[in-house]
């Protein structure tokens, strides 16, 4: 065991501040390695502040941090596909138990066994889990993923949960040229939902409540922009979308974006607020229409996109700040006044 540094929440209530904690040493199908950008994602906030806690309460200190890139200082062993020296990602899951038929089939993050990245029972440690708000972690081989050498470190962080939530979903639902593609939400999981399907040749339409977002929105690769409060804007599009891609962060009218799939479309719900939503049976009864949701994807899947990344260039537009302004940056994130990601340059945390 060793100690790192890191920034933890010591209640639901407290702001993230510095702590030491405890790291494993490496195990011979470890590696160990340093971090140096860790995106925040909202389920950091979320966690952070206990809003999940009738479905996953938190754990105090909790460290979030589930958009790992860092460099590797050393691997077990027998680790074979990793070397010190490697960028690497590590994304929301550390562990599973490689056995069940979700963990056979790819979809490890459906393992009723998952370690997730943080506020997960560490099974080496005892107590939970600790994430990438830390200059270091240690992660069996296996759910350690290769960066792409041309993207920057910085905006590549970010893929490793906001680039696989909405990259999964839309490989799923057949989201390819010719397909109508809203985006409700234009944050962290919005703006790489735009940047996939503006990529994979959909006709893309952002919803936003932010008008100040619009010009951006197209910069994305957006080719419409709807400010999903004018009513007449939505209605303009009833019964139009092949697919919507629904990543809001708090309560919101889900039946507004139900009536404006077509027939046999889907809403995904990738967005995890912490109250339940109303839906109208009419709306999907009338087309056959379909909602459902996604879970950040397995890890071939998100070896899959940080490869499909390297090949199209794809990072997050990124505000890099050290780690003494995380908690400035979850206030931005709650007034929707982020573009389009904080990503934590750790070398804040040395010294
Ligand atoms: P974010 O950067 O804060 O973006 C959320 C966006 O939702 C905001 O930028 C805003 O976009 C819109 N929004 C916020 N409050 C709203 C409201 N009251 N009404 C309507 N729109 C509102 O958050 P994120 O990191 O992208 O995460 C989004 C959600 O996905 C969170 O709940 C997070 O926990 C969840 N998540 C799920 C998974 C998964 O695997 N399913 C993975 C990661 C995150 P506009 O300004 O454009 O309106
Ligand atoms: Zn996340």
């Amino acid at each position: 065991m060793y100690n790192a540094k890191a920034y933890s929440a010591a209640s639901a209530t407290s702001p993230l501040t510095p702590r030491t904690i405890p790291r494993r040493d490496a195990t011979d199908r470890d590696v160990q390695i340093e971090i140096l950008y860790c995106g925040i994602c909202h389920s950091d906030l979320h966690t952070v502040r206990d809003e999940w806690s009738s479905v996953m309460p938190t754990t105090y200190p909790c460290v979030p941090g589930h958009e790992i890139v860092g460099r590797v200082v050393k691997v077990g062993s027998a680790v074979s596909t990793f070397k010190p020296g490697d960028v690497v990602g590590v994304g929301c899951l550390v562990d599973s138990d490689h056995s069940c038929r979700n963990c056979r089939d790819d979809f490890e993050q459906f393992c009723p066994s998952a370690t997730f990245t943080y506020n997960s029972p560490d099974t080496h440690l005892g107590g939970v889990t600790y994430g990438g708000y830390s200059e270091s972690i240690v992660v069996d081989e296996s759910f350690v993923l290769r960066v792409p050498a041309n993207l920057d470190p910085a905006g590549a962080a970010p893929l490793l949960c906001a680039g696989i939530t909405t990259y999964s979903p839309m490989r799923h639902w057949g989201v390819t040229s010719g397909k109508k593609v809203g985006v409700v939400g234009l944050g962290g999981l919005g703006h790489m939902g735009v940047k996939f399907a503006r990529a994979f040749g959909a006709h893309v339409v952002v919803f936003t409540t932010s008008p100040s977002k619009g010009e951006n929105a197209l910069r994305l690769g957006a080719h419409e922009v709807v400010i999903s409060t004018n009513a007449e804007e939505m209605g303009s599009h009833v019964g139009s979308f092949d697919f919507i891609l629904d990543t809001v962060s708090a309560e919101h009218d889900v039946n507004a974006y139900v009536n404006l799939l077509a027939r046999d479309g889907n809403l995904t719900l990738v967005g995890a607020p912490e109250r339940p939503l109303p839906i109208s049976a009419f709306g999907l009864l009338f087309g056959r229409r379909s909602v459902s949701g996604s879970l950040i994807g397995g890890i071939a899947e998100t070896q899959e996109m940080l490869d499909f990344c390297g090949q199209h260039a794809i990072t997050a537009d990124v505000e890099v700040i050290p780690i003494q302004r995380v908690n400035e940056a979850y206030e931005r994130m709650l007034k929707s006044d982020v573009k389009y990601r904080f990503s934590i340059d750790m070398a804040s945390l040395k010294g």
